[in-house]
């Protein structure tokens, strides 16, 4: 009789940890309370135009292409990446327009028109970011971190060996100075803290490792978007056996003993021998073992990533100065973290992300028209913030902003839909609507982050963004596989 493991959750974790399980010989089910799969990565269609609603940037693409080779397939036969050519083109306050290229010596070309300086200091930085991930890629992103097996091996002890060489006494922002002088390319390196939705001013510069992830190995987006990621792991984990139900919310993990003995959904009792939650470990805790007082308290008190306020736009237009990623920069990057991460308010002056799928996949809107995805960076969810208020006020900021560009859009969207930090949190579970789990504001955030196996029940496992590895689609899909493969080695051979 194979042991039996219920997944709570079908996010990105939770599926790709299924799929091991069930390759391996498991019985596996997964519960999900939202309608359909994916959790943060979702799709909606209307009206002709498509539109990704969460992820829009794919990296690391090997862990994909390393999960369909480990169930015997090729990736290749069932999702095509594309790589990107220019990963994003920045907008600044006064006016300076500036292209990241992939390619290292376009981007330094590009670099140079606004600060050769700096051109020159970028082959440096991207040395110094190649290195950070050198050491830290097998510690710290594919093995479980906080089991002490861990660091007895030869290339992790040489990680422990090198610790100033990851930079994690210096911020994210002190680490890119180093290396920049101008402020519009230090406000552009700043930024990828907010990959993992932290503090550029806060974080510890060991993620300065993002921007090599990036440039260095590739920034890609999935063909006919970014959904079929979803699509293609629900099939696969169907071919391999995984029974999915949606529509059904997990209402308690039961224990017995400290060791795991069923869960209950829909008001019945399912027996279990493992279970492995992709729910946010801080709302899992709370809503599905608020017994657990002592692990609830100390999960409470974990700072929330940022979270985001997401506007869905047809419009009947098209930009031919935008590109698939745009970010327009806030004046000052330093005042707009202050409010989210310290005041906890919205900014007043955001930075204002607008992806627009259809100029890589022109199937995702109707002939000279344009799907965009408007994504702005809020701070985890109060009881006093007023939703409504907060709407509208950034709906007009990031108009005007717009304007400012010369992008003149407000009579050309034809429909819309909004997505709060609240619709996060209530529709997905999240913590405080973040967004990729936990911030990673401090230098010892990557060991305090809840680990993949529970240290109260014997028996449950976690996978997903507030877990270990952290939050970003190929970390929750490592995750997955840190997750199973702790579960495998409980399981009798
Ligand atoms: C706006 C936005 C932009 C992003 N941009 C990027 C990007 O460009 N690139 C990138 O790599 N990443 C990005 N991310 C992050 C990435 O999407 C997430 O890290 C990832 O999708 C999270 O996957 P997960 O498996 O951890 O959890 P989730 O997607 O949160 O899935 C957890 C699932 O568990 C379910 N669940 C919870 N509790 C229960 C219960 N009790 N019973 C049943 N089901 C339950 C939830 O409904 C949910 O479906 C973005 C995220 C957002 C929201």
């Amino acid at each position: 009789m194979p042991k039996q493991v219920i997944v709570i959750g079908a996010g990105l974790a939770g599926l790709a940890a299924a799929i091991r399980l069930a390759r391996q010989g498991l019985s596996v089910q997964v519960f999900e309370q939202a309608e359909s799969p994916g959790g943060k990565l979702s799709e909606l269609r209307h009206e002709g135009y498509r539109f990704d609603i969460g992820p829009t940037l794919l990296t690391l693409p090997f862990v994909i292409d390393e999960l369909y080779q480990f169930c015997g397939e090729k990736r290749e036969d069932h999702l095509s990446f594309i790589p990107l050519e220019i990963l994003c083109r920045y907008f600044y306050s006064d006016g300076i327009q500036l292209d990241a290229f992939a390619a290292q010596d376009r981007f330094e070309q590009e670099i140079r028109k606004i600060h050769p300086a700096d051109a020159q200091a970028l082959p440096r930085f991207f040395e110094y970011s190649r290195r950070i991930y050198e050491l830290t890629a097998d510690p710290f992103l594919f093995s479980p971190i906080h089991e002490p097996s861990v660091w007895w091996r030869r290339q992790n002890l040489t990680a422990l060996l090198h610790l100033p060489q990851l930079d994690p006494l210096s911020t994210v922002h002190q680490g890119v100075v180093r290396f920049f002088q101008d402020p519009h390319v230090i406000q552009l390196f700043d930024r990828y803290a907010t990959y993992n939705g932290s503090d550029p001013f806060q974080a510890p510069a060991t993620l300065n490792v993002i921007p090599y992830v990036e440039y260095g190995l590739g920034g890609f987006f999935v063909q006919g978007g970014m959904y079929r990621l979803v699509e293609q792991l629900v099939q696969l984990a169907r071919r391999n056996g995984v029974s999915i139900q949606c529509g059904s919310r997990v209402q308690k993990i039961i224990h017995h003993r400290k060791k795991i003995k069923a869960v209950k959904v829909d008001g019945k009792e399912i027996a279990t021998d493992y279970v492995l939650c992709n729910g946010d470990v801080v709302t899992s805790f709370r809503d599905l073992l608020p017994e657990m007082q002592k692990p609830n308290r100390k999960l409470a008190k974990l700072e929330p990533s940022l979270s985001g306020l997401m506007f869905l736009w047809s419009v009947n237009q098209e930009h031919p100065n935008l590109l698939q990623h745009n970010i327009f920069f806030s004046r000052d990057y330093r005042q707009e973290f202050h409010s989210l991460f310290q005041e906890q308010q919205p900014p007043d002056d955001p930075t204002v992300y607008v992806a627009i799928s259809a100029k890589s996949n022109p199937a995702d809107a109707p002939p000279h028209a344009e799907n965009w995805f408007v994504l702005v960076n809020m701070p985890p969810v109060r009881p006093d913030h007023n939703w409504p208020e907060i709407v509208n006020s950034i709906r007009e900021k990031v108009l005007h902003r717009l304007e400012q560009h010369g992008v003149f859009i407000r009579n050309s969207i034809t429909f819309e839909k909004v997505i709060t930090p609240l619709d996060l949190q209530d529709h997905l579970s999240s913590n405080r609507g973040s967004i990729y789990g936990l911030a990673s504001n401090s230098r010892l955030t990557a060991f305090t982050r809840p680990s993949n196996r529970s240290r109260e029940i014997k028996g449950l496992f976690f996978a997903g963004g507030s877990s270990h590895p952290g939050g970003g689609v190929p970390l929750v899909l490592l995750s997955g596989k840190i997750a199973s493969d702790l579960i495998m080695r409980e399981v009798p051979q």
